[in-house]
């Protein structure tokens, strides 16, 4: 049976252990960091601490659909993935908006952009993926998922709070996932700005900048007034070029859903990252436990694509039914495979939430249904 110790658990919910074992007491349950527990004790946990979880399955039917090997002969550089995160009101919107916008005017497509939940920018001749999803929210769920697609967290702090509650959590977040930070200073436009205040706040959260002597990337941003945005993407691609992010563009597709709905006209939409190979249309993919062939791939400018290469934020018509965000997205061999794990799935994620309904016996599981 799959196991995991409470410590880990904390970790990968970004929670401390403390508050964990605080609410397995309250359930009548004592335990220390390091006791391992069931998946199922762990998941109910999750859940009750805001969480999705999608185990790791290892059954015979997914074998092999996420673990095809990168050919590393065919490896290509490809665009970071960046998300933006902080505090609330410190700008993150005004910011993705401001980004869009200048890339919008030197775009060739007209200035009309599409809300797909990311989108990519250019900058020296280089692209950059932002995903502009709720930024928390989205993080979070991908996260849990094991799907982690972003590369680059950028931490806004505006200059006139400095480090709030939120700029904690999100340093957390990009810290237990292994994302690098850069910061932006945001709001040097303001009388009250106080950027160094900001440098040093963020010191005692072990985030270093350079110029306090550390590694992590720091620029002064005016997202309403569009100061040093460049400067911002500049710091982006100087610390992509670091990571030395690559895949295989030649192999077939995997990704990660950012959104998903139904639409009235389209049918399921979901919008792709393609982490790595090229998804094409005429594809068969899985999602999660829904499956589709691809009938059209929209980019974040509207424009029908016929493929969508690494990093690549995309739309994905075709899909029988409407994944979830979070989930992973890979490319199968034909139909009937397909039918076989989204059903695989589907009767999993339904044999698990009978389970969950039978066992309200358990305290546990009364409180948490
Ligand atoms: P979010 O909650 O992090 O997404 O923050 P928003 O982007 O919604 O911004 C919160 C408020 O701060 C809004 O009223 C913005 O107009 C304002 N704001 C954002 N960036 C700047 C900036 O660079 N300068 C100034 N003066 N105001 C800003
Ligand atoms: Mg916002």
């Amino acid at each position: 049976p799959e196991t995991i110790s409470i410590q880990e658990l904390a970790n990968r919910m970004s929670e401390r252990s403390v508050d964990v074992i605080k609410f397995l007491m309250q359930q009548g349950q004592m335990m220390k960091p390091g006791d391992i527990i069931e998946a199922d004790l762990a998941e109910l946990i999750a859940s009750e601490f805001g969480h999705t979880v999608r185990r790791v399955a290892e059954s015979d039917v997914e074998e092999g659909i996420f673990n095809v090997e990168d050919n590393v002969e065919k490896l290509q550089s490809r665009p970071p993935v960046v998300t933006i995160m902080g505090h609330v009101d410190h700008g993150k919107t005004s910011l993705l908006d401001a980004i869009r916008k200048t890339s919008v005017v030197s775009g060739e497509s007209g200035g009309i952009t599409q809300h797909i939940g990311a989108y990519q920018v250019e900058q020296d001749g280089q692209k950059i993926t932002f995903i502009d999803t709720p930024g928390h929210a989205a993080f979070t769920a991908m996260r849990a998922r094991g799907a982690e697609a972003t590369d680059i967290a950028v931490l806004v702090v505006a200059a006139d709070d400095s480090v709030m509650p939120q700029t904690i959590e999100s340093i957390n977040h990009a810290k237990s996932a292994g994302v690098p930070i850069i910061v932006a200073i945001n709001k040097i436009d303001k009388p009250g700005a106080d950027a160094s205040k900001v440098r040093t706040g963020l010191l005692q959260h072990e985030v270093f900048v350079e110029s306090m002597g550390g590694e992590v990337l720091d620029v002064e941003v005016s997202a309403t007034k569009g100061l040093n945005l460049d400067k911002l993407l500049e710091a982006i691609l100087l610390q992509a070029e670091l990571l030395d992010l690559k895949a295989d563009p030649e192999r077939t597709a995997e990704g990660s859903v950012i959104e998903a709905q139904l639409d009235k006209g389209r049918g399921p939409v979901a919008t792709v990252l393609v982490q790595t190979g090229t998804l094409k249309i005429g594809d068969i993919v899985v999602a999660g436990d829904e499956w589709g062939r691809v009938r059209a791939l929209i980019n974040d400018k509207g424009e029908q694509i016929k493929e969508a290469a690494p990093s690549t934020p995309v739309e994905v018509l075709g899909m029988q039914g409407t994944p979830l965000a979070g989930d992973r997205m890979a490319v199968v061999e034909n139909e009937g495979k397909a039918r076989e794990i989204a059903d695989y799935r589907q009767r999993v994620a339904r044999e698990k939430q009978v389970a969950k309904n039978a066992g309200q016996r358990g305290s546990l599981e009364q409180m948490m249904s």
